[in-house]
């Protein structure tokens, strides 16, 4: 089993570093979103070399984090957030991909004990305007920016999308290009961020073209379970 791990983990540090290497582009930093697999797994990893992980559940993370506590983790949060559940991820977390509203912003950095750094923040995009999806609309990105830039324990980092599914990769990469821009956009409005988290299992490719500098990838790590 930790063989087919390790396998697996090695062919997607592949896929990044060939595609950086192609584009003559700094690879991605590559977080294993390890939602709904086990600590040990996660341990397994972390003796190949992975530091940071992706989780979408606090009550799964906390177990996690609570198994692993001797392992010097980066945690990254990437689910959807209630504002009752603000405070254990303020506390626990070094990175939030998925704040999508002004309120959960303003929670976080409440919350955010003073002993620890900032914590770095992305605000999730619903770049292809589905009505199923999480995350801002586009024209919204710039206002939920400017609106939260200045609270004291959280830093912007950048922007988060996942695209719709499609089967064709031009029309993904289309999606990864138009968040791209927005990143652009508001650094022509002085905000300056450095980070874009998108590309997953399927299209880390097409993410890495368009300039991605964090890839989520589960299942090609991770393999399918139900
Ligand atoms: C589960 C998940 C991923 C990983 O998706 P895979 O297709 O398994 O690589 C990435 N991002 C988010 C937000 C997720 O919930």
């Amino acid at each position: 089993m930790n063989n087919d791990l390790e396998h697996r983990y090695r062919a997607v540090s592949a896929r990044i570093a060939e595609t950086a290497h192609t584009l003559q582009a700094t690879p991605p930093l590559l977080l294993a979103v390890s939602k709904k697999h086990s600590s040990e797994t996660i341990r397994a990893l972390y003796n190949l070399g992975q530091r940071d992980f992706g989780e979408s559940y606090w009550q799964e993370a906390e177990t996690k984090m609570q198994t692993l506590e001797d392992l010097d983790l980066v945690w990254h949060f990437i689910g959807p957030i209630q504002s009752n559940k603000t405070r254990p991820i303020a506390e626990h977390f070094h990175w939030v991909h998925s704040v999508e509203r002004e309120k959960i912003a303003r929670r976080l950095s409440e919350q955010r004990p003073d002993h620890l750094p900032p914590l770095n923040l992305c605000l999730q995009v619903n770049i292809d305007r589905e009505a199923s999806k999480s995350g801002v609309l586009p024209e919204a990105v710039l206002p939920l920016a400017k609106a939260i830039q200045g609270l004291p324990k959280i830093r912007l980092r950048g922007l988060m999308c996942i695209p719709e599914r499609r089967g064709d990769s031009k029309s993904q990469q289309q999606s990864f290009r138009r968040l791209a821009k927005l990143g652009t956009d508001l650094e022509s409005a002085g905000i300056a961020t450095d980070t874009l988290s998108m590309g997953m299992s399927s299209d880390l490719e097409s993410a890495i073209r368009e300039g991605s500098t964090i890839v989520r990838i589960g299942s090609a790590i991770f393999g399918t379970r139900a």
